[in-house]
């Protein structure tokens, strides 16, 4: 039970990587905060899950860009959880649009998310564990697409690549505080967001001809590397980005 004792806050959990997050979290040990813009019976099963596993669970509707919502959702999770130790900023969404027919608001709304939702976050967690001198870590979800090219992402991408930035920076000026920061980013992963790639076998097979293990990944396997980062087993590592892809960026 290597997350014994530590209380995680996940972004975007209702579904998906983030509902895998959790769930692992959960099954090391983890109490855990589950916190989507989704107002859903899927946030309330997951949390009766993990009250199933004997751990605490509590369910926050808040958009994970709203600085307002961000505050509230960290001062109700702060006093009924006692404290966060883990916050892993996973919420974000994809659109797929040609460059050369981008909106203003297109850009704004994938940054916002994508981007804006890990510093906000980050930032208004960071400030409550300094100010009660509690360590902490935080794990963030950038994606494959940091480092690789697919039509229609210039929005997208650079706020995925952004994120590797963000981690390294963000380490820098709050590891000597006691918080450790690194991101992950996932390959292909079978979700929600994906679903309309997983149903296209023409599009599916070309995508895993460039998969060395020839497969998509599942939300527990980013779960995994997720615990493994918060755990005290990572506690030299810091200001990193990692790819679990199943072998994509290194083909
Ligand atoms: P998903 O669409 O299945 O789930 C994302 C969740 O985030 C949803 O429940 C959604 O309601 C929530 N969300 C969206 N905007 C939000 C906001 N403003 N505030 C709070 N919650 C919000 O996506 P997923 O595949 O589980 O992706 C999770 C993360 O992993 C995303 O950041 C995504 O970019 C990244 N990612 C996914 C893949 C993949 O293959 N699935 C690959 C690389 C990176």
């Amino acid at each position: 039970m290597k997350l014994a004792n530590k209380v995680a806050l996940v972004t975007g959990a209702a579904q998906g990587i983030g509902k895998g997050i959790a769930e692992v979290m959960a099954s090391k040990g983890a109490d855990v905060v589950v916190s989507d813009i989704k107002s859903c019976e899927q946030m309330d099963s997951l949390a009766e899950w993990v009250r199933g596993k004997g751990r605490r669970a509590m369910v926050i509707r808040a958009d994970a860009s709203n600085r307002e919502q961000v505050e509230s959702m960290f001062e109700r999770a702060w006093t009924e959880m006692g404290a966060i130790d883990i916050l892993v900023n996973n919420a974000g969404i994809e659109t797929i649009v040609p460059f050369l027919e981008m909106t203003d608001e297109q850009w704004r709304d994938v940054t916002m998310v994508n981007l804006r939702s890990e510093w906000l976050c980050s930032q208004v967690f960071c400030r409550r564990a300094i100010a009660a001198k509690r360590p902490g870590v935080i794990v963030n979800i950038g994606s494959i697409q940091a480092g690789r090219v697919l039509p229609g992402r210039t929005h997208y991408a650079p706020s995925k690549l952004a994120i590797e930035a963000l981690t390294r920076n963000m380490s820098a000026e709050v590891t000597p505080m006691g918080i450790r920061v690194n991101c992950i980013h996932p390959g292909l992963i079978e979700t929600p967001m994906t679903d309309w790639v997983m149903k296209r076998p023409d599009l599916l097979s070309g995508v895993l001809g460039q998969i060395s293990m020839g497969r998509p990944g599942q939300p527990c396997e980013i779960g995994t590397v997720a615990a493994f980062l918060a755990s005290d087993e990572a506690s030299y590592v810091t200001g990193q980005s990692f790819y679990v892809d199943g072998g994509w960026i290194g083909k």
